[in-house]
């Protein structure tokens, strides 16, 4: 059974040029111990799903339409208490910017056992070793000693593995990380993304990893969804996304990663940008940009349509129209 599922999420933004869909249709669902990742260009919707599901959408924005469960339970229309609870305890969150996340007054330690503290019900005892612990889990090297460091006496790399060490604390049954290795050099990209593999798989934790970049998903998702102004354009199995893209826009982001060995040939770019909000085009908000769009794509909006192992949002996928397109 599915720890999160998400049910044709709509949030909307209102503005005085009228109430804009943000995230329209959005529909997935993640396993424990499995990786689900979101990934689409900035201003798709993939950064707002987490925020709902971790129940921190800023108003004005709102949800206006489906569900979230957690667990078989709805989440999405809890008061903030509780939902700040879960939270704590089973929802945890990794953002790009590994500040944003720590209290540069407190040192790492502090902010760990303070939030083991209230979260579990260990003893400050227990739980300032479980704090070592984890620093040492999460590859902090003399974990005895850093626990007493504040985040600036920390490497970018190594305070974004703090911020790690303080999403899994309390062992949360889901991990929502935001552009997680972003801001951090290749090398420790890949350091980190083995990282949150290897808990995902140890713990049975379920991530949901948001990012921009492809290759990153390629490298750590079981599944992904791609998104394209606030939907989802394709959505299945990452070995079959990558090696056999059923949605146009999917196959324009595989052609931007650089195989792996294979030459270093100018890179295939999309043409065009992502409309904005109040620009999304009618029909399929792919259109301008696709080079196989017929007629139907300029009216219709193409609803969700099995392709081999995936689903995508084409058209391609549904009439004898589209064979002779
Ligand atoms: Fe391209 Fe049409 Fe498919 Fe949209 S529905 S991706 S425009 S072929």
């Amino acid at each position: 059974m599915p720890l999160l599922e998400v049910q044709d999420l709509r949030i909307e933004l209102p503005t005085r040029r009228g109430t804009l869909a943000a995230v329209d249709g959005v529909s997935f669902a993640i396993e424990p111990g499995k990786v689900l990742g979101v990934v689409g260009e900035s201003g798709a919707g993939k950064s707002l799903t987490g925020t709902a599901v971790i129940g921190l959408l800023e108003p004005p924005l709102r949800i206006a339409g489906g569900r979230i469960l957690f667990d078989g339970r709805r989440i999405d229309n809890l008061p903030y208490e509780q939902m700040r609870r879960i939270r704590g305890r089973e929802i945890g969150a990794i953002f790009q910017d590994p500040l944003t996340s720590l209290n540069p007054l407190y040192t790492v330690g502090r902010q760990l056992t303070e939030t083991i503290l209230t979260h579990t019900e260990m003893t400050p005892t227990q739980a300032r070793r479980r704090a070592v612990e984890l620093l040492g889990e999460v590859g902090i090297p003399s974990p005895e000693q850093r626990v007493d460091a504040y985040p600036h006496q920390f490497s970018g790399g190594m305070r974004q593995r703090v911020v790690i060490a303080l999403a899994l604390c309390v062992n949360p049954r889901l991990v929502i990380a935001d552009e997680p290795t972003t801001a951090l050099d290749v090398s420790i990209q890949a350091q980190i993304i083995a990282l949150l593999k290897r808990l995902c798989r140890e713990h049975g934790t379920a991530v949901m990893l948001v990012t921009h970049d492809m290759g990153v998903i390629a490298e750590t998702a079981d599944d992904v969804a791609v998104m394209y102004a606030g939907r989802i354009a394709e959505i299945g199995p990452v070995r079959d996304v990558v090696k056999n893209p059923g949605h146009p826009y999917t196959a324009g982001l595989m052609a931007s990663i650089p195989a792996i060995g294979g030459p270093r040939d100018r890179l295939r770019q999309i043409d065009g940008s992502m409309p904005r909000l109040f620009e999304i085009p009618q029909g399929c908000a792919f259109h301008p940009r696709c080079p196989h769009a017929f007629a139907r794509c300029t009216a219709e909006r193409p609803e969700a349509l099995p392709t081999g192992r995936t689903l995508a949002a084409c058209w391609l996928h549904d009439t004898p129209e589209a064979v002779d397109a």
